[in-house]
């Protein structure tokens, strides 16, 4: 069987050739950190080849109960809020009417420290995997420090990080490290075109060239023809288009408009939509403002606004950049005082 993502085959062979007993890897969000995490978990504890193993081999009992999430010498740590996206059931512990929690609990560290000195179930190895490590607090982080400086015997660490620099250098200075890189464009097409995702150019650019995200726009409903009507329609203030999208989706949308309107009305090509999408005539100082606002406010996007009246506010204040589309157009509204 091939890996589930062709390009992190290399990585993967290579981290397998290490085998550093704690081992952080690191590259942009979209390229499959928790994929290639969980293929390397299984590839270690594949009872079918042992040493030197070069990738899971799927039949053995120990890669179906990985499969089946259910393996005794495995644990992932991570935060709530990804357990569902990447197919894993709520932790029973969680309060129903909580809000999912963004980072990794410190209980969970230690739990997951006491189960790393417990003997090993199937003889093979464990495996903890932390996605993303940066999740983890300072006192988590703390917490993990002497199992990472020495892990119980057969124990093997793995942390994943998008940027490493956000990490303590007491945890990066006891990792090995391997970086992930982008997929090549022409093997993150083919990805994309064997899942059924039609038209996969148009929604790799508009992820930014990260499969994994474009696949996700697409499990979201956005195609390829509603990403390339987007612009036309918040020019003329349509906020159905995004009426359903998360916030943190539409800001950073909204983000990768403006870059491309900057970069057409600078005389350079677009990067996320496809030029003939692109409404001409928003000027670039109201760009570069709308630009610094939407990054203001994308920091504070865990902020209890009003998510539907910011949303429009939003478009509002998109297609108030093509002054032109709009009959009547008022004062530009000010978004960053709105639900506070
Ligand atoms: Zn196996």
């Amino acid at each position: 069987m091939s890996a589930p993502l062709p390009w992190l085959e290399a990585p993967l062979q290579q981290a397998l050739r290490q085998r550093a007993h704690a081992l952080l890897f690191h590259g942009p969000a979209g390229v499959g950190q928790y994929e290639f995490g969980f293929e390397l978990a299984k590839a270690l504890l594949c009872e079918a080849g042992g040493e030197g193993a070069h990738r899971p081999c799927g039949r053995c009992p120990s890669c179906h109960l990985m499969d089946t999430h259910g393996h005794p010498d495995f644990k992932l740590l991570m935060p709530e809020a990804l357990r569902e996206p990447l197919g894993w059931p709520e932790e029973e512990s969680r309060k129903k009417d909580a809000k999912p929690s963004k980072w990794i609990r410190i209980e969970e560290v230690r739990q997951a420290i006491d189960w790393s000195h417990q003997s090993v179930s199937r003889g093979v190895a464990k495996v903890l995997l932390i996605h993303p490590a940066t999740a983890m607090q300072e006192a988590s982080a703390n917490a993990l420090l002497k199992t990472l400086e020495e892990p119980a015997p057969q124990v093997r660490l793995l942390l994943t990080a998008t940027d490493p620099e956000l990490l303590l250098p007491t945890i990066r200075s006891r990792c090995q490290r391997l970086a992930l890189p982008m997929p090549p464009r022409e093997a993150a097409l083919a990805w994309l075109q064997e899942r059924g995702v039609a038209q996969p150019a148009v929604l790799l650019d508009a992820a930014g060239g990260r499969p994994l995200e474009a696949q996700a726009l697409a499990g979201e409903g956005v195609d390829a023809a509603a990403w390339a009507a987007l612009p036309q329609r918040l020019r003329l203030g349509d906020v159905t288009a995004v009426a359903q999208w998360p916030l943190p989706r539409l800001l950073e949308t909204l983000l990768k408009l403006c870059h491309d309107l900057m970069a057409v009305a600078a005389g350079g090509a677009p990067r996320y939509f496809p030029a003939d999408a692109l409404p001409s005539g928003a000027a670039l100082p109201a760009l570069a403002q709308w630009s610094r606002e939407l990054t203001q406010l994308s920091r504070h996007d865990e902020h209890p606004w009003n998510a539907s009246l910011l949303a429009e506010s939003l478009v509002a204040q998109a297609a108030a950049l093509w002054p032109a589309a709009r009959p009547a157009a008022g004062a530009r509204p000010r978004v960053t005082t709105l639900g506070r």
